[in-house]
């Protein structure tokens, strides 16, 4: 028997944009506009670097116009191509859509394995890929506002801020044209760890309802759970970091490019993450014991199974043997759309992509309206809220001078209560309001409906519906 075609990334965008399209009625010419990407750029260009001129293709794909600028992050991989930038472009759109940051779906690439080169030819390489989408307008604070995404980080995210700065010298919102940036070059407190915050809020949120935590045959908290996170990039580093160290969960397995590490009592992930800085990989570290099949060890016993590096790591040929009853996709498109029908089959809870790593965008959102308006969050109220819980302090602490034993302040709750908050503390806040909210929002349409059967098709749904009401208000 052969094996059936595995769709591209791209198609299973599409077919999952299909299933929850079908179940809401929509008229077809509208259905396909919002589903169509709408336009992707290819440029190619060449840099001088070790004394010859290399060509170095790379992309930028507009999936939605509905509300702009249209955002999305630059990948740089060696793998990337047009299939991939517009898949992971349309993901954008409902995802942005879903936590109602108010943005078109866009996503870039640059075929380079950014590992060959060193900091100061990727820089090169960066001001010139820059230079190419600037003078287009496909980076531009009202239009298109890239971001990090693999391979690219604040370092890229500040060199394409000070490219659009040389090449528009009078534009008074220059830094809101990319997101992303380092705090000192017009960054926001919080946007490193954002995504993989963004996944431990997500897994909170979805632990508040027992109802959904018994859907995937598991009860109680994220205390204890056994986890496995495949890739400890930034998003998987945060995420794996956050839930043992906040939630009491138990990273079990880390699964890296040369193989996994496991240890059943759970591992330190700063340990695993500083190692692999030195050593490149997870191999020989301390922590846990090393096999060389990565792959394998997704199929191993689990609660919670964290694919946070790249697309398509359940597929059909491994979907059957998954074991983990909850799966939270940190990385875009990790289950293929045959594998998802699977696992959606054999019960699995899926908590998908366009909603479990939305933390980065949301956070870009705030950045960029932090830079648009250009001031800190915070900046204003925060002497004056520190002030207002003083007068509150002045009247406790007189109470307790009158009641003399019979009651006293509980130790600390003086420092606690008087601190403003700060700027990380207001970006914490405005992710985990917006977790929760769009989590409801999907669970409503979820628990609701009985011909929607998984929190996916329940997310395209939200955010399709919310595309549609845009672009039927400007008469489309
Ligand atoms: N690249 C990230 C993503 O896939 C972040 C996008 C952004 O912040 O614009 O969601």
């Amino acid at each position: 028997m052969s094996t059936p075609r595995e769709p591209s990334f791209r198609e299973s965008v599409d077919l999952m944009f299909g299933r929850a399209a079908s179940l809401m009625g929509l008229p077809p010419g509208l259905e396909e506009k919002i589903r169509v990407c709408n336009a992707t750029y290819t440029v190619r260009f060449g840099v001088r670097l070790r004394g010859e001129i290399r060509t170095f293709t790379g992309y930028r794909s507009v999936h939605s116009e509905h509300f702009e600028p249209a955002k999305g992050g630059i990948r740089y991989a060696s793998n990337v191509n047009q299939d991939e930038v517009e898949a992971l472009a349309a993901l954008m759109t409902y995802k942005c859509a879903l936590v109602e940051a108010p943005f078109g779906g866009s996503k870039g690439g640059l075929c380079i394995d950014p590992r060959d080169y060193e900091d100061h030819e990727l820089e090169q390489i960066t001001r010139r890929f820059a230079y190419e989408l600037i003078k287009r307008d496909m980076i531009n604070p009202a239009q298109n506002v890239p971001a990090p995404d693999m391979g690219t980080g604040e370092r890229e995210m500040a060199i394409i801020a000070d490219q659009y700065a040389r090449m528009h010298t009078t534009d008074i919102n220059a830094k809101a044209c990319v997101t992303g940036k380092p705090p000192h070059a017009g960054g926001i407190q919080g946007r490193v760890e954002a995504t993989g915050r963004g996944v431990q809020y997500a897994l909170k949120e979805f632990f508040r309802h027992p109802d959904d935590v018994a859907s995937a045959r598991l009860s109680g908290t994220l205390d204890g759970k056994r986890v496995i996170v495949q890739g400890l990039g930034n998003v998987g580093y945060h995420a794996a970091k956050f839930l043992a160290e906040e939630d009491g969960s138990i990273i079990t397995h880390i699964i890296e490019r040369d193989g996994v590490l496991s240890n059943p009592k759970g591992m330190n992930v700063d340990e695993v993450r500083a190692w692999i800085g030195e050593h490149g990989g997870v191999k020989g570290c301390p922590e846990g014991t090393h096999h060389e099949d990565g792959f394998a060890a997704l199929e191993e016993d689990c609660d919670i199974l964290v694919p946070a590096a790249i697309e398509a790591v359940i597929n059909l040929g491994n979907a059957d043997r998954i074991k983990a009853p909850l799966i939270i996709e940190a990385a875009n498109g990790p289950i293929t759309a045959g594998a998802n029908d699977i696992l959606r089959d054999k019960g699995t809870v899926i908590i998908p992509d366009l909603y479990a790593n939305a933390g980065g965008v949301t956070v870009s959102y705030f950045e960029w309206v932090k830079n648009l308006s250009h001031i800190r969050f915070g900046r204003m109220q925060r002497r004056q809220e520190e002030a207002r819980h003083q007068l509150i302090v002045n009247e406790l602490e007189r109470l307790d001078e009158h009641l003399g034993d019979a009651w006293t302040m509980t130790p600390n709750f003086k420092e606690k209560y008087l601190r403003g908050a700060d700027e990380l503390e207001l970006v914490r806040s405005g992710l985990d309001d917006t977790m929760r909210t769009a989590y409801q929002s999907m669970r409503e349409v979820w628990r609701s409906r009985n011909d929607v059967d998984d929190l996916r098709t329940a997310g395209f749904m939200v955010a399709i519906d919310r595309v549609a009401s845009s672009y039927r208000a400007k008469g489309l």
